[in-house]
């Protein structure tokens, strides 16, 4: 495998210099599909090395991930409680791990190039290697809206709707959030959003509050809002003006109004810091100069991606391979339903 990538300004070059680095350690290392097997297995404690039926110690020869028991002539699969039981292309796997350990991020396109494998196969992977390093982010990571990250949204999934743009996923999730929350205690809550912004007296909180039950999470217009609700015209507008000064409620297309889940969520988002903008714009900027745009679905996997290329002590050598071995074999089913919450988590940058 060689590495084609033009390399000008200095980081590239430094980049690219490490990109060679770990190709060369590949290319002796990892010759065969049970070279890759056997550097898997290597991290045995995870793995199935008893017989899974009698529990026998199992017998096994280099790179093979099935072993045969002596005993009761079952097989067992060695790999079978971890992430890469099914794994067709063990040597993009470690590789893929490999880059990742040493802080190189390509798009999944560069690296299907490189390793030779289907477009497919090399998203799959790195989804899955994303899904990993979310996993193990501390709670305590900071966290940000997900539709602050528009600038770098510009790409389609399947959870665009149809006919629209990449950014009406954001409205989309939005909605469906919304959705959600109807019934929920956000309903008697609004006047206390609204009340962080606005003074309001308790017959005022009480019309908000009843403003705020009527909107519904499409765009209805004023006329049918008013129509549905027992107030006058003064009062619902008045209403509706502070429901959108907390957030709650989004004035589009002129007199139409529809849910909004900004105010609802505000609480749960990092207030702003040297920190928190400063790990924003190294974010996005690591997003832009990678992968120009993304999808609204993925973000969350991006912004886990910027966690490992940043940190460098966290994500150093080993630590990836390690770490595949540390969460559930249904990681699978979790990257194909991914998508990402309203509120992201963004590790500050190293
Ligand atoms: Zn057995």
């Amino acid at each position: 495998m060689r590495s084609k990538r033009n390399s000008t300004d200095p980081d590239k070059a430094a980049e690219q210099q490490r990109l060679d680095r770990v190709l060369a350690r590949f290319n002796a290392q990892v010759k065969t599909d049970e070279d890759a097997f056997e550097l898997l297995i290597e991290q045995a404690e995870k793995c199935q090395l008893h017989c899974c039926k009698c529990g026998q110690k199992v017998e096994r020869s280099y790179g093979q991930r099935t072993a045969y028991c002596q005993g009761c002539r079952h097989t067992t699969h060695v790999l079978a409680p971890t992430i890469f039981h099914d794994i067709r292309v063990p040597k993009a796997w470690i590789l893929a791990i490999w880059l990742k350990e040493e802080g190189i991020e390509i798009s999944a396109n560069e690296f299907s190039r490189l390793a030779g494998i289907a477009g497919s196969t090399a998203q799959h992977i790195f989804k899955v290697l994303m899904d990993v390093i979310l996993f193990h982010m501390p709670k305590d990571a900071l966290k940000f809206l997900s539709a602050n990250f528009a600038p770098v949204i510009g790409k389609r999934s399947r959870k665009t709707p149809a006919d629209e743009d990449p950014q009406a996923e954001e409205a989309e999730k939005q909605r469906w959030q919304n959705e959600r929350w109807k019934t929920s205690e956000t309903d008697n809550a609004a006047s206390s959003i609204v009340g962080k912004f606005l003074k309001l007296d308790e017959k005022f909180s009480r019309v908000i509050d009843a403003a705020y039950k009527l909107v519904p999470t499409t765009p209805t217009h004023f006329d049918h809002l008013h129509a549905k609700s027992e107030m006058s015209v003064g009062p619902l507008s008045a209403a509706l003006t502070a429901l959108e000064l907390g957030y709650l409620v989004k004035r589009v297309r002129g007199d139409y109004f529809i849910r909004s889940s900004v105010g609802i969520l505000e609480p749960k988002i990092s207030p702003p810091s040297e920190q928190t903008q400063s790990a924003y714009s190294s974010a996005m900027e690591f997003i832009r100069d990678r992968f120009h745009s993304i999808s609204r679905r993925y973000l969350q996997y991006y912004l886990a991606a910027f966690w490992c290329y940043s940190d460098r002590v966290a994500w150093g050598q080993g630590k990836l391979l390690k770490a595949c071995f540390n969460v559930e074999n249904s990681c699978t089913t979790r990257v194909n339903e991914f998508v990402t919450d309203l509120v992201v988590n963004v590790m500050p940058a190293h």
